[in-house]
């Protein structure tokens, strides 16, 4: 049996006695935050349900994974086949022959003719490990833009949508960063390379120190995006060396 609420007595303080909640399976009040009803002759698990958050009695439960557990009636408009769906063998419609009970357990043959998958074969969500049908929308988590993981029902993950759209906006913030960091070190390099002949040149002195804070604002900018940059370390050298190179050059004359 999953259970869902960990017994915790630090974390929340002592709940009133008029915040007592009935017993699912007997009626009988308990304490919120029990695990199981505490009368022996029940003593059923306090199991909530992940839509509408309420304790779900033993023989209405859909599900069995800690945390995505569900009311029969809470589950029930997710797993409805559209009304056009039918069987590809005898043509029926499948919505008036098929039941929660067989959706949620893989749909694997018509009731009616027994023609084989006749919703296709369902993935497995990757959060209630219940069947995914090709009816229901689904969502894959990202992370830089890149889908991971299994696919997942939305209903699963009301939020994961808009989590999706955060991570491409940073992952397309993340880019156009690295892109200008790498611009800027390309940039101190060549300021770097013409630097050198501020030796010949008075001119081209202030070359050498611009390269080296070219390097350096492009490491800052590469470090966080924690991606390492070694274009931008040699500007920042080469920076350095053409500051010493030419104050070599002054001094000497
Ligand atoms: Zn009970
Ligand atoms: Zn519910
Ligand atoms: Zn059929
Ligand atoms: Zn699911």
């Amino acid at each position: 049996m999953p259970k869902i609420e960990k017994a915790s007595r630090s974390e929340s303080s002592a709940v009133a006695p008029t915040d007592l909640v009935e017993c699912a399976d007997c009626g009988r009040l308990m304490s919120p935050r029990a695990v199981r009803c505490p009368h022996p002759q029940c003593a059923a698990f306090r199991v909530l349900c992940k839509v509408c958050s309420r304790a779900i009695p033993a023989g209405d439960m859909i599900g069995n994974r800690p945390g995505f557990t569900f009311h029969r009636r809470c589950i029930e408009g997710k797993f409805k086949i559209p009304r056009n769906v039918t069987c590809p063998d005898c043509r029926k419609a499948l919505h008036s022959l098929v039941t929660l009970e067989q959706l949620v357990k893989r749909l694997d043959h018509c009731p009616s003719c027994g023609s084989p998958w006749p919703l296709l074969e369902p993935a497995k969500c990757g959060d209630c490990g219940l069947p995914i049908y090709s009816f229901q929308k689904t969502v894959r988590e990202m992370r830089r833009g890149y889908e991971i993981g299994d696919p997942i029902h939305l209903f699963c993950r009301p939020d994961q949508e808009s989590k999706n759209a955060e991570d491409q906006r940073k992952t397309r913030e993340r880019t156009r960063g690295i892109q200008f960091a790498t611009a800027m070190s390309l940039l101190g390099l060549i300021c770097g390379t013409f630097g050198f002949f501020g030796v010949l040149f008075t001119h081209l002195i202030p070359l050498g120190p611009i390269a080296f804070i070219l390097g350096l604002l492009a490491t800052r900018m590469s470090d966080r995006y924690s991606e390492s940059l070694p274009a931008a370390g040699w500007a920042m050298a080469i920076g350095i060396l053409d500051s010493l190179a030419c104050l070599g050059g002054f001094l000497s004359q």
